[in-house]
């Protein structure tokens, strides 16, 4: 790009960022690239809350504080749940990773996405946090994530979702209608409180789910699904839509391996997904396949290209110009693999958001 190209360029994006019509404007036709994805280096699919805590400190003064630490609340065993900020933009994204804490694998990408979204200094990477800010609440569920388990840790718990003497399925405990301070759970209270305090216009949350096939017979990959119970607005749903179209176009040319598939999740209004949609934010689920230990790298790189594709593509607003109606030609979950490591237990409940 010429020098006279790129002050245009800068020109037109400072005033697209100045005018409020800037939501409904089309990108302009001299966006500038994506950066390339992350190199090859190995990431750590499953970092303890202390490196998470010491990684996300780090990027935060390696930032030189364009990436933003809050600590949000403690868990029952006194662990410390994240905030972090990339970005100064007035169209906001919020990305949870780790409600569950036996789904590791949206962390890791989360911290991926924070490293180059945030340390990046080319004219992309300024252009982007000019125009997005995104907050992502890293490792919703600590407690979980050091016990291995999908519930937070709470031995009082008799809940209505989760399990007795062990603790609160964080995922069910979002509804509209639930105060964060008569919240049960303090990790779905945190992130009651940070959708109150940043008003995202989407909410992206990271699961991972067991291992199925489609309809031929393939693996699936990855899953994806915007709010379904009836009562959430058409243009939020339509903005979620768009944004699974968006999402699994994202993961499925990352690798040719990958095949992403709609989830069969249900109406419940406690279920982040739908919580967020009511409230009228696009809203939705990502499920990673649990495919192995093998997989893990191209798992988290898939995540990244979503969490990098949904920031670009709200950078840019060619979100907003996806036809919703192509989220009906992603194909259907099918069935499960089966495999001798699949016994069913008490906590088998992958078929759940
Ligand atoms: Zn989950």
């Amino acid at each position: 790009m010429t020098p006279t190209a790129k002050l245009a360029t800068l020109l037109t994006a400072l005033t697209i960022a100045a005018t409020p019509a800037a939501l409904t404007t089309p990108a302009h036709a001299h966006t500038p690239p994506p950066a390339p994805a992350t190199t090859g280096h190995h990431i750590d699919p499953r970092p303890s809350t202390a490196e998470l805590t010491h990684r996300l400190h780090q990027l935060h003064d390696h930032s030189n504080g364009r990436i933003r630490i809050t600590e949000i609340g403690r868990t029952n065993q006194n662990r410390p749940i994240y905030h972090a900020t990339v970005g100064t933009g007035p169209r906001r994204l919020l990305y949870i990773t780790q409600q569950h804490g036996n789904e590791p694998l949206g962390t890791p990408a989360a911290l991926e996405f924070l490293r180059h979204t945030g340390l990046g200094t080319t004219p992309w990477h300024h252009w982007l946090r000019s125009r997005i800010t995104v907050d992502i609440i890293v490792r919703a569920n600590p407690d979980g994530h050091e016990n291995n388990s999908r519930y937070n840790h709470d031995p009082h718990a008799d809940p209505e979702h989760g399990r007795k003497g062990k603790g609160y399925d964080p995922n069910r405990y979002h509804h509209p209608n639930l105060h964060p301070d008569h919240n049960p759970v303090p990790e779905a209270a945190a992130i009651q409180r940070t959708y109150a305090a940043t008003t995202p216009d989407l909410v992206v949350d990271y699961h991972m789910q067991g291992r199925y096939t489609d309809h031929h017979g393939r693996e699936i990959t990855a899953s994806v699904m915007w709010p379904t119970h009836p009562d959430v607005t058409t243009p939020a749903t339509d903005l979620s839509r768009q944004a699974t179209v968006a999402a699994a176009h994202a993961i499925t040319t990352h690798h040719p391996a990958n095949n992403v598939s709609t989830y069969p999740g249900g109406d419940y209004p406690g279920i982040a997904r739908n919580a967020y949609g009511l409230h009228g934010s696009g809203s939705i689920l990502i499920e990673l396949s649990n495919i192995g230990p093998h997989a893990e790298q191209r798992q988290i790189r898939s995540a990244l290209a979503a969490m990098t594709a949904i920031a670009q593509r709200t950078a840019d607003t060619s979100l907003t110009r996806i036809d919703p109606a192509r989220a009906d030609r992603i194909p259907p979950r099918g069935a499960p693999i089966p495999t001798h490591e699949r016994t069913p237990t008490p906590d088998h409940t992958d078929t759940l958001d």
